[in-house]
């Protein structure tokens, strides 16, 4: 086709694992090409948490003053109300990182942050509006992708017509398209499912700046768990249901669940009553998967194709941008001399797959012990949960879900260096 290309890398997926990724080789020398399906990054399912291990790589970078200029909060501690007792969960403050906090900013922030560092490259390229529709292969091994251009592209790509379809070929193409990955499929690769008993609901309530005290946080009462992030001028807000169970609650009634979210959250009353369609209230559904192998020959899974994470503990952009940068530490020479080998590709889940193994058991069990019971519950118990407890009455206890969330199981640190194409 006349569109095709020719490229050293091709990534399908411009969200955190596959815009950092692409950043990453570009600067090693590499020459990528990103592929994100949208035509923006202003999709408003994605996590706003960007963790001190991540803070760390900005910091390698030398990005990270430039990017903690743009409006963000700081957490320090996090905590919830647990049937009216507050909790502190986690405190930040004694990691091991250049910046002890976890930050709080939109997702498409962060990622038009990363997109514009990375155009500052020439040898790198993201095309928006462009979706990968299935691997290419030759002689068993993966060549590339196929491309459908499904919307306005980026400014910088090549002219395609809207609908137009192309070929880019690579000598090592990166599935990073998420938990609902097309390439994954199209190569024949396969997923375990590991189950997760959880769906989310998310919608936004308006919150007034000026006035507004309360901050992010989450709340759990009898039967129910919300979580809201202040965006400033709205609440972005998550309710936790029991997987399966929207047409039931549906039935009931949007007055019912405006009422369940004031029982939740008292200081939203006012707020719900912008709540009156259940079009404003988009179902996000959990997964928890992980692959038994991420690679074959000419592909690697990474990010959530590779290990869909759960929403619990706010993890899974960690890990996701964890992923990118040992592909990168453990590629971007190989890829640069063209040397790659099978090998190199199993080295990567060689390093990623225990972290994520880790991290997957841990939100099994909060989701089996913690919050099971605490949304099958129709009264507050006598007692917090014991971890809950512990966290409450022994400070340094805290310091623990602070490394899982905050800097994850075996943190990355940027090892390539810079290198001009
Ligand atoms: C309800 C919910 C809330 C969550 N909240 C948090 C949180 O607060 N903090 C946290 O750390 N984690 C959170 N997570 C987990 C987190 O969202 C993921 O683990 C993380 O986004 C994975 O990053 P990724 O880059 O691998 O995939 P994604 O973020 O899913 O990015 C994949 C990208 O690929 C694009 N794409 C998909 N298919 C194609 C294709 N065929 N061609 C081209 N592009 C394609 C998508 O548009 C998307 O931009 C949450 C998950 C859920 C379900």
């Amino acid at each position: 086709m006349a569109n095709d290309l020719r490229t050293e890398c091709c990534i399908a997926g411009g969200g955190p694992a596959g815009l950092m990724l692409g950043y990453l080789l570009a600067r090693a020398g590499v020459e990528v090409v990103v592929l994100e399906k949208h035509a923006d990054f202003l999709r408003d399912f994605r996590g706003d948490t960007i963790h001190p291990s991540t803070l760390a790589v900005l910091d390698d970078l030398g990005l990270l003053d430039a990017f903690l200029a743009l409006p963000h909060q700081e957490v320090r501690e996090l905590t919830a109300d647990v049937y009216g007792q507050s909790v502190t969960i986690a405190d930040f403050t004694h990691l091991p990182a250049p910046r002890p906090f976890m930050v709080l900013i939109p997702q498409w922030d962060f990622l038009d942050f990363i997109a514009g560092e990375a155009r500052k490259l020439p040898n790198f390229s993201l095309r928006m509006g462009a979706k990968a529709t299935g691997v290419v292969e030759e002689g068993g091994a993966v060549v590339g992708v196929t491309v459908q251009h499904i919307a306005a592209r980026d400014a910088d790509a090549e002219p395609q017509d809207a609908g137009g379809a192309c070929e880019i070929r690579a000598d090592l193409t990166f599935a990073a398209d998420g938990r609902h990955t097309t390439l994954r499929e199209s190569a024949g690769l396969a997923s375990d499912d590991l189950g997760a008993p959880i769906d989310v609901l998310w919608f936004r309530l308006p919150r007034d700046p000026a006035h507004d005290r309360s901050q992010t946080g989450g709340y759990i009462r009898p039967g129910a768990m919300l979580v809201t992030l202040n965006r400033d001028d709205y609440w972005q807000c998550a309710y936790v249901i029991p997987k399966g169970t929207l047409p039931a609650l549906q039935a009931l009634g949007i007055p019912a669940f405006r009422e369940r979210v004031c029982t939740v959250a008292p200081f939203l009353a006012a707020a719900t009553s912008t709540l009156d369609d259940w079009d404003h209230i988009k179902l996000l559904e959990v997964q928890i998967s992980r692959m038994p192998r991420w690679y074959r020959d000419g592909l690697l899974c990474i990010g959530d194709a590779a290990h869909a994470m759960s929403p619990v503990g706010g993890v899974g952009i960690n890990l996701a941008i964890q992923d990118a940068v040992a592909a990168s530490n453990l590629l971007a020479d190989a890829l640069r001399e063209k040397r790659l080998c099978l090998g190199d590709l199993a080295d990567v889940q060689h390093r990623r797959e225990w972290p994520a193994r880790v991290t997957q058991q841990a939100q099994i069990a909060i989701q089996n012990e913690l919050l099971g019971p605490v949304l099958a519950g129709t009264t507050a118990p006598a007692d917090l949960p014991l971890p809950l407890k512990l966290l409450q009455r022994l400070p340094l206890l805290r310091r623990l879900p602070a490394r899982l969330v905050g800097m994850g199981v075996r943190p990355e640190r940027v090892r390539t260096v810079p290198r001009a194409r």
